[in-house]
């Protein structure tokens, strides 16, 4: 038989970013919340966050930069909450925030272990408890009564928030144990699919260009319809393609894959260049260059790697400028702006940042993240149905609904 705790008035599952914050929160109201953490450490994914950077959040929140399918959740979890609010939170524990391109907000630190070191040492003095390497297996609920089994005791609490994150990035602590806990409480579950990951590409020649980086412009095809494109970073890999265009068209890509929908991206490698800017520059070089390679003249605009890959696929057989003819010539710069790569699949979950889905956002109050089925009961992060752009709107969920949870635990 498994010893049973005292029972606790408040317990919050995970001491990620929006546990953290909810407990803060709740604690500055008086409350002594317990934080369960099964990791050795808390906010795993707030360290790694933003290339060790911690994009914390955006200074232009709206509505539309956050994906569920209950918009109206959003809508209402966000008013009054705006880059403001969540600014005066990070002053309160000692962390000024900067504001970079986009309006992405940065600790003024610029190094995501100080938001951790930070949220740890508030949440300790506003006398939280934190316990950590604290998993927490099963749920259970009777006569008012939470009761949280681990392997070792069966914690009880009269109020519990759940904010156990997403099934995104299992390596960093995410895993589906809170949808589990949520269902058994009644909740529903809208399926989740990995976002914010790289996608595979059924083309292998990719590898050939692994390590190539360029600025580029993606546009994705869905059963042929352009859909949307996506500017930015686009990285060559082994598997397939990465960077921040492609990241930013994996939400759409991945819920389409899953609904056996096919999927091309065609990558344009020179947007700052017209077609006609492309070919007039091509020409000009034939008539003053005409005994060059063409590979060489493609180097002269292009890494190597992706030179190569522009010949073979535009299945040139000329060598020197002078040899090719009209065709040729627009061939290759129709490659250069329209190269297709056809996606298979995503990465999955564990290289994704987050994941869409969670738990159906019709049953959780938005102004409180309490549960609309169950009393005492509180949801709050990613593990709802909730998730937000890159550039720092995921963070910003986290830490408004956590906000949120933590004033409406304390009344
Ligand atoms: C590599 C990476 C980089 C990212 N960069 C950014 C960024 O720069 N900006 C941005 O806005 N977003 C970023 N994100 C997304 C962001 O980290 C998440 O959206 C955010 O952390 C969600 O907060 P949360 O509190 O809901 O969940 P989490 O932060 O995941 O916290 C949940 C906590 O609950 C614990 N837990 C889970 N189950 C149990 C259990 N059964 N018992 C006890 N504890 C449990 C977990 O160990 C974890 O510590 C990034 C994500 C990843 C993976």
């Amino acid at each position: 038989m498994k010893p049973t705790s005292k029972r606790h008035d408040t317990v919050i599952i995970g001491a990620g970013a929006a546990g953290l914050c909810a407990a803060i929160t709740a604690a500055r109201e008086g409350l002594q919340p317990l934080l369960l953490e099964q990791n050795r450490e808390a906010g795993k994914k707030i360290r790694v966050s933003g290339n060790g950077k911690c994009n914390i959040g955006n200074a232009l929140i709206q509505a539309n930069r956050f994906h569920s399918q209950n918009p109206d959740f959003i809508h209402e979890t966000l008013q009054g909450f705006g880059r403001s609010r969540i600014e005066a939170f990070f002053l309160s524990i000692g962390l000024p925030l900067d504001e970079k391109e986009d309006g992405k907000l940065f600790p003024l630190s610029y190094e995501a272990s100080s938001v951790v070191a930070l949220l740890v040492d508030e949440a300790l003095r506003c006398g939280v408890k934190i316990r950590y390497g604290c998993r927490i297996s099963r749920l259970e609920h009777h006569n008012g009564t939470f009761l949280l089994h681990t392997a070792k005791e069966t914690i009880t609490a009269s109020k519990l928030l759940i904010a156990s994150g997403s099934v995104a990035a299992p390596k960093l602590g995410g895993n589906d144990s809170g949808y589990i806990f949520a269902q058994r409480m009644g909740h529903t579950l809208i399926p989740r699919h990995p976002a914010l990951v790289q996608l595979v590409t059924e083309e292998t020649w990719v590898k050939q260009c692994a390590g190539v980086k360029m600025n580029g412009v993606a546009k994705l095809y869905v059963n042929g319809t352009y859909t949307g494109e996506k500017r930015g970073d686009i990285l060559f890999t082994h598997y397939g393609i990465s960077g921040l265009a492609i990241l930013d068209l994996s939400r759409e890509v991945s819920l389409h894959l899953y609904a056996f929908d096919y999927c091309e991206l065609q990558l344009d490698l020179m947007p700052h260049f017209s077609k006609e800017k492309l070919t007039n520059l091509l020409m000009a070089n034939i008539r003053t260059n005409s005994d060059r390679e063409l590979e060489l003249w493609l180097r002269g605009i292009l890494p190597k790697k992706l030179a190569t890959t522009i010949i073979m696929h535009a299945s040139c057989k000329s060598k020197k400028e002078r040899e090719l003819n009209r065709k040729e010539i627009n061939k290759i710069v129709h490659t250069i702006k329209h190269l297709r790569l056809s996606i298979t699949q995503t990465r999955g979950f564990e290289y994704a940042e987050v994941a869409t889905g969670g738990i159906d956002t019709t049953e959780v109050d938005p102004q409180t993240m309490a549960s609309k089925l169950l009393s005492d009961l509180y949801f709050a992060g990613e593990i709802l149905d909730v998730d937000g752009d890159r550039g720092g709107f995921n963070f910003h969920f986290a830490w408004v609904s956590g906000i949120r949870a933590g004033q409406a635990l304390a009344k």
